[in-house]
C-alpha cells in the first residue's frame, strides 16, 4: 500500500510558524490585498478561505470587490495604487476574471516584489534563471511536501502531466532547480501512459477526475495529485486512487494532499515580502 503524503499537517505547521513570527515582531503586521472582479461562487469560497487564514496568522487582509463590467484600466489603476501603498506586502487578483480583462496584463501590473502569486514575468524569469523571487504557491508547497517526507528529487525522472502557468510549468522549473530530470506532458503528448510509466515522480495537474489509473504508474513511483474536481460524490483527484495505491510508493490523497498547501504558501509568500519591506 502506498504511503500517504499529507499536506494538512505541513500546512498547519507553516501557518503556526508564520503566526508566531508575526506575533513576535514589533513591525507593522503584514498586509495582503485580494482583488476580485465580477461574481464567481467558487472564487468567493477561495477568497473567504484566504481571508480566514490571514486573520488566524495575524496578516491584515483586504478584499477589493469590483463589478463584472469594471474596465480593465480601473483594475490596473487600482493595482498601481496598491503597488505604491507601503502597508501592502502582497497583491493578488483572484482568477478567473471577466473576458474583457487580461489575466496576463493584470499579472504584469503587480509590483514583482508584492506578487505573492508569482505570476509576474519578472518572477517567472527569476524562477527559470535560478534566482530568488516569489514563486507560485501550489508548486512551492509541493516541493516542501516532498522535502518534509524525505523524498529527494535529485537525479529522479519527474513527469508532469499538465502545463499550466500556475502549476505545471513552475513546478517543472522548481524540480529542475533541484536537479530532477523533467518531462512535461499535455493533451497532445503521444503515448501518455508509456511516458508516465517512466516516472519516479509523477504529477497529475489535468483536472479530469480519475483520469490516470495503474497503467500510467511505475511500481513504487511517488504520485502527486493536483487535480481537484467537485461532484456529487465529493472531491476527486486526477488519479484513480483505489486503483493506483497498490502500485505507487507514495501518493497525495484528494482531499488533504496538495490542496491545503496553496494557502499556507500564499501566507508564506506574503510574510517573505513583508520581511524584506519591514527589515
Ligand atoms: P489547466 O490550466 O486547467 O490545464 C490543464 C492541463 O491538462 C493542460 O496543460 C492540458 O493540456 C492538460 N490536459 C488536458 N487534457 C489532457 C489529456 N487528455 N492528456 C494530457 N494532458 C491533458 O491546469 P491547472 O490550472 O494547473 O489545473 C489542473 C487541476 O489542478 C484542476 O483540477 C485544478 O482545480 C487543480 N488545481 C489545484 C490546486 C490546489 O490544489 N491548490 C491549485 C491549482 C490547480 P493542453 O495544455 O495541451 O491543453
Amino acid at each position: 500500500m502506498a504511503d500517504l503524503l499529507l499536506g494538512k499537517p505541513l500546512a498547519r505547521r507553516v501557518r503556526q510558524s508564520l503566526k508566531e513570527e508575526i506575533a513576535a515582531s514589533s513591525a507593522r503586521p503584514p498586509g495582503l490585498t485580494v482583488i476580485m472582479v465580477g461574481e464567481n461562487p467558487a472564487s468567493e469560497v477561495y477568497v473567504g478561505s484566504k481571508e480566514r487564514a490571514c486573520a488566524k496568522a495575524g496578516i491584515v487582509s483586504r478584499v477589493i470587490r469590483m463589478p463584472d463590467d469594471t474596465p480593465e484600466k480601473t483594475v490596473l489603476d487600482t493595482i498601481a495604487g496598491l503597488n505604491a501603498d507601503s502597508s501592502v506586502d502582497g497583491i493578488l487578483c483572484q482568477l478567473p476574471v471577466p473576458d474583457h480583462v487580461s489575466p496576463s496584463r493584470i499579472a504584469s501590473a503587480v509590483d514583482p516584489d508584492k506578487d505573492v502569486d508569482g505570476f509576474h514575468p519578472v518572477n517567472v524569469g527569476r524562477l527559470w534563471r535560478g534566482e530568488e523571487g516569489l514563486f507560485p504557491c501550489t508548486p512551492v508547497g509541493m516541493m516542501a511536501l516532498l522535502r518534509e517526507n524525505g523524498i529527494s528529487v535529485e537525479g529522479k525522472h519527474a513527469v508532469i502531466v499538465g502545463r499550466s502557468n500556475i502549476v505545471g510549468k513552475p513546478l517543472a522549473a522548481l524540480l529542475l532547480r533541484s536537479n530532477a530530470t523533467v518531462t512535461m506532458c499535455h493533451s497532445r503528448t503521444a503515448d501518455l501512459p508509456g511516458v508516465c510509466r517512466r516516472a519516479d515522480i509523477l504529477v497529475a495537474a489535468v483536472g479530469k477526475p480519475r483520469f490516470m489509473d495503474r497503467t500510467f504508474v511505475k511500481e513504487g513511483a511517488v504520485l502527486l495529485d493536483v487535480g481537484i474536481t467537485r461532484s456529487d460524490d465529493g472531491l476527486s483527484g486526477d488519479f484513480d486512487f483505489e486503483d493506483v495505491e497498490g502500485v505507487a510508493g507514495a501518493i497525495t490523497p484528494v482531499p488533504g494532499g496538495v490542496g491545503p498547501l496553496t494557502i499556507a504558501f500564499l501566507l508564506e509568500n506574503t510574510v517573505r515580502s513583508w520581511r524584506t519591506r519591514t527589515g
